[in-house]
């Protein structure tokens, strides 16, 4: 069963009545009594659509289908879609709406790389170019907004204005582009792929999607993309917006993961491409129309428009059709069909809407149609085999629907829960302990090239493995203290900071200043969420000697016995850098969350504390005598050395479990709504995994679908 989504309630503004001129207008009565609402048995013509290369040839004759039942396993088990019908869509009036639509509003949100260019009028080399602009372009606004995207195209196309460039450059580059933007792997993807273009492709980017799926780091959302803008080829897309205009425009509740749903959705997309009119030139960058794929060729198609000849849409949709309509599909999911609240009564596709019917009937619906049920006129073997019942339990909630039950709600998996101990580790010149950042270093760790937060840096961290107690700093001293001694080449931690016991001191050139617990930070990525345990360890030495020397990557020692299994940072890749400038570090959202903490706590506004009990970030602000008495701690620490062995043993960073909950429950709620107005992809791009086993748990390649901020 699907889950039970709460009703929205019918639109504000009182509704139009229904069409009779819609498509379906003759099935609405027949398919939305409350019972039929309930159990969606409505008619497979309601989701018939035209011919396209995904659907299949109408071989199956009704009189030969295997009884309903049996059918639905069959049709389950072979994944087959229902047979085809009358269509329900009229293709070249959504095409031509649309389109037209689209040409009043394209420049409304001033992207810089939407141009209307024709491009059986340029050379190869612009061809090229436009799609690489395009790429660029679409891999930004993979889950980030618009207005957030035309800053940071922008300054990318200026540092990196060829994908030649792009592919001599190093991650560190890209990642100082990309900084801020989150979704580091998006950046690593465009690298990837950019040095198999020059590699493979002359430097030139396919111009089909077949092509483009060969390169690196691009999935079928995105080859259809460039394909279809920059190429003129008449290939479909479906990222989120896509899949919510087209489930609403046929009214389908079926489950969105299943490969059934996304077959049917991308067939529909490609169906409703509309064919780029033949070039005069003889360039062969844009296919002409194929009878076998051109929707228009259909017999449905010359069915309903038996007199008129085909729509060549040439007063609409500028001289790339293919990709003006899939600019304009995603434009429409973006601005007006949102997921919530759209606007129907300002849709070119109002009239051919189906879900919107459907409001429209159940809003107007006499109240003698409300007790009747109808479901027992339909063919049984017509129903629809997709669809799913709609999340009414009982008729009067039926009496809200609403086009927002369009698509069926997605089931979100939950995210896993990891933790991690970071030690911010700190050093002062000896003497200028209390002065100030002035001479004071932090210590970096660049992450690998590949994987969840690619080439980013951290300060040092370890994943704690489930079997450790995360509440206690017990886990986090055993496996930080290994890791900063595999870190520092010499001279080597306090013997304070180790787990021996003896002490040093006089002797040992590197002084233990002060150990502060920081808050506990927690960081929601797209496939889990982490919680950070982070402490603050400031060391110091003569200034004649610097900070410790690190290791190398030769000479950086493998860790041993249980640590090599452990999910850390790397030894052999750590920087000092200036305390002032670790914000100007390519960091990830996380590292930067624990560095404001430690901002607060040198500030006196933070809430550290000398043995843990840190506040989740973002909760409670500490009250006034819990906040003097950190800093009274914090003062203590930093005028005395001390041993990390009672501060390690104490109970560090305390996660209220209740507001955790509701923290997480909220920025869920959050997730659900933020795709508004970004492009949601879920689109398997190919990701090469190339790492140690040591480092194997965090910091390896993510899955396609693990995003990384
Ligand atoms: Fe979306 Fe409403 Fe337009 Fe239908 S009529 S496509 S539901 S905005």
């Amino acid at each position: 069963m699907p889950p039970k989504k709460k009703s929205t309630g019918p639109p504000a503004a009182p509704l139009p009545a229904p069409n009779a001129s819609h498509p379906c207008a003759a099935l609405l009565p027949a398919a939305l009594s409350p019972s039929s609402l309930a159990d969606r048995p409505h008619s497979a013509s309601y989701h018939a659509f035209l011919r396209s290369p995904f659907y299949p040839t109408p071989s199956s004759k009704r009189d030969t289908s295997p009884p309903p039942a049996k059918r639905k396993k069959k049709a389950a088990a072979e994944d087959v879609l229902p047979p085809l019908l009358e269509t329900a869509i009229d293709a070249a009036a959504v095409q031509r709406k649309l389109l037209a639509w689209f040409d009043t509003v394209k420049d409304t949100r001033g992207m810089p790389w939407r141009k209307e260019v024709n491009p059986a009028q340029q050379t190869d080399e612009e061809r090229a170019q436009r799609a690489y602009e395009v790429w660029v372009s679409e891999i930004m606004l993979q889950q980030t907004q618009v207005v957030t995207v035309v800053g940071y195209w922008t300054r990318w196309m200026a540092k990196f204005p060829t994908v030649e460039l792009l592919a001599k450059a190093d991650i560190e580059e890209v990642n100082e582009v990309w900084k801020g933007l989150g979704y580091y792997s998006r950046a690593k993807r465009l690298l990837d792929g950019a040095k198999t273009v020059v590699d493979n492709y002359d430097g030139h980017l396919p111009s089909t999607a077949e092509e483009l799926l060969g390169v690196d780091g691009i999935g079928p959302y995105t080859a259809g993309a460039v394909s279809s803008i920059a190429f003129a080829q008449r290939s479909p897309l479906v990222d989120g917006n896509v899949q919510r205009v087209l489930s609403r425009l046929t009214a389908l509740h079926a489950p969105q993961a299943a490969k059934q749903t996304s077959n049917f959705v991308w067939a529909l997309a490609d169906a409703l491409v509309p064919a780029q009119p033949s070039p005069s030139s003889s360039s062969s960058f844009a296919a002409d129309p194929d009878p076998e794929t051109d929707p228009t060729s259909s017999p449905h198609f010359k069915r309903r428009r038996p007199s008129s000849k085909r729509d060549d849409l040439s007063d609409v949709g500028g001289p790339n059709k293919p990709g003006a309509w899939n600019q304009a599909l995603m434009e429409l999911g973006a601005t007006v069909c949102t997921p919530k609240n759209p606007k129907c009564g300002e849709c070119p596709l109002s009239e051919e809407c189906l879900a919107y019917a459907e409001a429209r009937y159940v809003a107007h619906r006499p109240s003698s149609a409300s007790s009747s049920s109808s479901t027992a006129a339909e063919d049984i073997e017509d129903l629809c085999t997709l669809c799913s019942p709609l999340p009414y339990d009982t008729p009067s909630e039926a009496k809200t629907h609403n086009v927002e039950v369009y698509p069926m709600a997605k089931v979100r998996a939950k995210k896993r829960e990891e933790e991690t101990a970071v030690c911010v580790v700190e050093w002062v010149p000896e003497g200028t302990e209390g002065e100030g950042e002035e001479g004071r270093k932090v210590l970096l760790v660049k992450r690998p090239e590949k994987g969840l937060l690619a080439g980013l840096y951290e300060f040092p961290a370890v994943d704690l493995p489930p079997s450790d107690d995360p509440s206690t700093a017990f886990a986090g001293k055993k496996h930080l203290t290994a890791l900063l001694s595999s870190l520092l080449s010499s001279p080597s931690l306090p013997a304070a900071v180790s787990s021996s016991s003896s002490d040093e001191t006089g002797k040992h050139p590197l002084i233990l200043v002060s150990r502060t617990a920081l808050p506990v930070v927690s960081h929601t990525y797209s496939h889990m969420i982490r919680t950070y345990h982070p402490e603050r360890l400031v060391l110091s030495s003569p200034s004649s000697s610097g900070p410790p020397a690190l290791h190398t990557a030769d000479s950086a020692p493998r860790p041993k016995g249980a640590d090599k299994d452990l999910a850390r940072s790397r030894p052999g890749f750590g920087k000092w850098v200036d305390a002032s400038a670790v914000e100007g570090q390519n960091l990830g959202g996380a590292v930067g969350k624990v560095w404001e903490e430690r901002q607060a706590v040198v500030s006196g506004k933070g809430g550290g504390s000398s043995g843990g009990g840190g506040a989740k970030k973002g909760k409670k602000a500490p009250s006034a005598a819990a906040a003097k008495g950190k800093k009274e701690k914090e003062a203590a620490a930093e005028k005395g050395q001390g041993s990390l062995l009672g501060f390690f043993g104490k109970k560090m960073g305390v996660v209220k479990v209740e507001e955790e909950k509701k923290a997480r429950k909220e920025a869920s709620a959050e997730d659900d709504d933020d795709d508004d107005d970004v492009i949601v992809v879920e689109e398997e791009t190919k990701v090469k995994v190339v790492e140690k086993k040591v480092y194997k748990k965090r910091r390896t390649a993510p899955s396609s679908d693990e995003e990384d901020d």
